[in-house]
């Protein structure tokens, strides 16, 4: 593969401190229990039963997997393992895997499969072979691999299939590593072919015109294909080495965050392309797409800008997305969020008026079953391998790493509490003296950075690299970097402010007020109920902001990470900063009014405010009006 970094197999990588007391409350929640009361997963054709047989199982199963293995969970492995049994046992002749349709079991139906949800079952499959070795496994994928080409013959791609055609290589080049077999190279080709031209679609005007009104729903401009084809190019050129495809991404991404971006990385799309306005939502598929569509371009390039971004998404948008204990989720998430109800009157490009909610399938059940990838994939793809056989962390989150270099048996921990705090501490151990490349990643924001070796100053690596500490490692060793975290803030839409530190985006807390709906409907009973959320503090604040020198305006504190730190009360750090409040800003189509233009005048008192991570909030302002 022409990849700069390879990703390492699945189990490599466990998660520690904070970071697997995350995972713990995510297998504690939905995700470990969906199959046990969800029909589109309890009773899915997949699985032998009469529920949607298309993309639900294959996208519970793509988080369920990692998940297990990540935390190394017995019992959720044996979940596993019962689902891609049944569904490896029940694979046809033709090696056609799964239902034939959506619905119903009619072998005729066939040509009105779309196979979008086979791409996504092999994708599944093989990191379960990853996980496993389970050898049938492999072959059953190999053989699905064998139809798809002749099925893609009689009925060439459409729909999903066609815009994702990109996700299908993840399998067929997993299987050509394995097998070495040309004619899935030529399966590859088939796929981008037939797939939409993303790289031409980027070329034109259109990717840059917010979705203008409800209704113009349209496949080249929805939120999740557009997180997902991001890695359709560098994909491609992993195999052949185009350099041209290798570097479309970084284009890709330059347009979304001009014309859609919001402040934690990513763009606004609800479900189609939505413009700057931080009134409008993102899709949570799309938070979690756009995380996996990260770590294969890091592992491609190597750039450490996607590092950057990857862990913004995942510090920022994914957990706030979410309820703390991971058992309620919305569909559009807002970085100006005041209140999450059910809301005829919203501004939605074409979703409908449950799409904030917290709760178990709020607008429509995608993102139920497409949740559960986010967290174990980000753990399991924190390190990777280097060419030379070493070890490169592109992102940062308590964690151990163990692989062999040459035959030594080498480990590194990770020991932080990093996002919120500034020092990571790594344990390297080796069973002999061996000599292999540590790469860290710096991040662009932290300027400062200093790194010791055994408690030696060995330099300020510059930002923005990867720093490669290059020594022969024996016995153990102590790597610590200090990542300083400059308080940040920056212009936005209508000229508003938002305020970043590292890599957190700093949010105002919101006292909030939960109330459970839709009780009458199924699967509703505690704890996977459906809730509205209403503010019970006043939100509509401008800031007082010295910008020159952000950190004279904004005063962080800093606590121990409890067990839930992503809650409004465990935020592990809190930043009080002065404002006023605004009158006349107020509520609108149910929503906070659209922010006004800065700068602003208000007579009101300065108050006191507390502002606290994005990721910790349920409701909350991001983009602030600033006084003059
Ligand atoms: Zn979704």
């Amino acid at each position: 593969m022409n990849t700069k970094y390879t990703m390492l197999p699945l189990g490599t990588v466990k998660p520690a401190g904070w970071l697997r007391r995350q995972l713990r409350i995510q297998a504690d929640g939905l995700s470990g229990h969906l199959d046990e009361f969800w029909p589109d997963i309890k009773d899915s054709a997949w699985f032998g039963g009469t529920a949607e047989g298309w993309e639900r199982a294959p996208y519970w199963l793509d988080g369920l997997i990692p998940l297990a293995w990540t935390l190394d969970d017995e019992a959720l492995k044996a979940k596993a393992k019962k689902f891609v049994d049944y569904i490896v046992a029940h694979q046809e002749d033709d090696g056609w895997l799964g239902p034939r349709s959506a619905n119903v079991t009619n072998p005729e139906a066939t040509e009105n499969y779309d196979i979008w949800a086979v791409f996504l079952a092999n994708k599944m499959l093989c990191q379960y072979h990853e996980a496993t070795g389970d050898r049938s496994v492999l072959e059953a994928v190999k053989k699905c691999l064998r139809m798809c080409e002749t099925h893609m013959d009689r009925h060439p791609l459409f729909s999903w299939g066609k815009m994702r055609w990109f996700e299908a290589l993840i399998s067929i080049y997993y299987v050509y590593e394995r097998t070495g077999e040309g004619w899935l190279l030529d399966l590859a080709a088939k796929h981008r072919k037939q797939g939409f031209d993303w790289m031409k679609f980027f070329g034109t005007q259109d990717i840059t015109v917010p979705t203008p009104r409800r209704g113009m729903w349209r496949w080249d401009k929805h939120v999740v294909n557009l997180a997902m084809c991001l890695k359709a190019y560098p994909l491609c050129a992993s195999m052949d080495g185009n350099v041209s495809d290798m570097l479309f991404a970084a284009e890709m991404i330059d347009i979304l965050d001009r014309y859609h971006g919001q402040v934690t990385g990513v763009f606004t799309g609800d479900e189609c392309v939505a413009g700057k306005n931080p009134i409008q939502g993102t899709e949570l598929c799309a938070v979690a797409e756009y995380m996996y569509s990260l770590e294969h371009l890091l592992a491609a390039l190597g750039d450490p800008a996607f590092g950057d971004r990857l862990e913004r998404i995942a510090f920022n948008a994914w957990p706030a997305t979410f309820s703390p204990d991971m058992w309620g989720h919305q569909y559009d998430q807002q970085a100006n969020q005041v209140q999450c109800t059910v809301n005829p009157d919203h501004m939605w490009t074409t979703n409908g008026s449950e799409s904030n909610l917290y709760g178990l399938e709020p607008n429509f059940g995608c993102c139920t079953s497409n949740m559960h990838q986010g967290w174990p994939k980000f753990a399991a793809n924190l390190w990777m391998r280097t060419p030379e056989g070493g070890l490169a962390a592109v992102a940062y989150a308590p964690s151990e790493v163990s692989i062999e270099v040459n035959g030594v048996p080498v480990s590194v921990t990770l020991e932080t509490d990093y996002p919120f705090a500034d020092l990571l501490t790594f344990i390297v151990k080796t069973g002999s003296a061996v000599r292999f490349p540590l790469v860290l990643r710096i991040p662009e924001w932290a300027r400062g950075a200093k790194l010791t070796m055994d408690g030696v100053d060995v330099g300020s690596p510059t930002p923005g690299t990867f720093h490669i500490v290059e020594c022969e490692w024996n016995g153990e060793s102590i790597v610590t970097l200090e990542l300083p975290m400059a308080v940040k803030t920056t212009r936005r839409y209508n000229n508003a402010i938002s305020i970043e530190r590292g890599p957190l985006v700093y949010s105002l807390k919101i006292g909030e007020e939960w109330t459970q709906v839709n009780a009458d409907q199924p699967c509703r009973e505690l704890p996977h109920a459906d809730w509205e959320v209403r503010p019970t503090t006043p939100w509509n604040y401008a800031l007082i902001v010295d910008e020159s020198n952000p950190s004279e305006s904004v005063l962080f504190e800093t606590r121990p990470v409890g067990d839930c730190p992503f809650s409004p009360a465990g935020a592990p750090v809190i930043a009080k900063i002065k404002g006023r409040k605004l009158p006349d800003w107020g509520l609108k189509n149910g929503w906070a009014y659209e922010t006004p233009i800065s700068p602003v005048k208000s007579a009101e008192l300065v108050e006191e405010l507390t502002l606290i991570p994005y990721g910790c909030t349920n409701i909350r302002i991001t983009e602030f009006p600033v006084l003059t």
